[in-house]
């Protein structure tokens, strides 16, 4: 099995975390050079029975009047080709512009998108369903998986999921 991947969400919620927890410090690092209008591989994970590769996904999370026609095409047309999207929120902040803005976007896309809840280290368990029920009412999300990418929680639970999808 193997597919791709594109792991969407605002800036600071934890992407650049997760692909370094999944796949390793130095690939990720590399992905963090200046956004192009180009999609780029931010890494690829092999497992014994998968394969994974991670694709950023320039401009999706973007302010509007900052986009070009150009680059929110090229934007939604990888959306529409990968095999699964991440959309990655905080756990810390509720749902705001950034995340209806994104959610919109996947309106004309029918790939399978994946809600990860990143960041539950910080917050009370008892507020993750309240967070969780929030997120179901905008999308139709095939799975909704809390993580935290930085001690690890739930990782291989997520990439499980993924598994599943390719
Ligand atoms: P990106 O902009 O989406 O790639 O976000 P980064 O991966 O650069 O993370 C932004 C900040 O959030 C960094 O300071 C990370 O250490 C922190 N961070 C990422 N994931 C987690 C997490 O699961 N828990 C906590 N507490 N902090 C996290
Ligand atoms: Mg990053």
């Amino acid at each position: 099995k193997s597919g791709f991947i594109s792991i969407i969400g605002r800036p600071n919620v934890g992407k650049s975390t997760f692909l370094n927890r999944v796949i390793g410090q130095k690939i990720a690092i590399m992905s963090d050079k200046p956004q192009t209008t180009r999609n780029k591989i931010q890494g690829v994970l092999t497992l014994n029975d998968s394969q994974m590769v991670f694709i950023d996904t320039p401009g999706i999370h973007k302010p509007k009047h900052k986009l070009g026609d150009f680059m929110m095409k090229v934007a939604q047309n990888t959306l529409k080709e990968v095999d699964l999207i991440l959309f990655m929120v905080n756990a810390e902040e509720g749902f705001g512009r950034g995340e209806e803005f994104i959610l919109e976007k996947f309106q004309t896309v029918n790939t399978p998108i994946f809600l990860v809840i990143n960041k539950i280290d910080q917050i009370h368990p008892d507020d993750l369903l309240p967070i969780i029920e929030s997120y179901k009412e905008k999308y139709a999300f095939k799975e909704i998986v809390p993580i935290s990418a930085l001690d690890g929680n739930n990782v291989e639970r997520l990439l499980d999921q993924i598994k599943m999808f390719l």
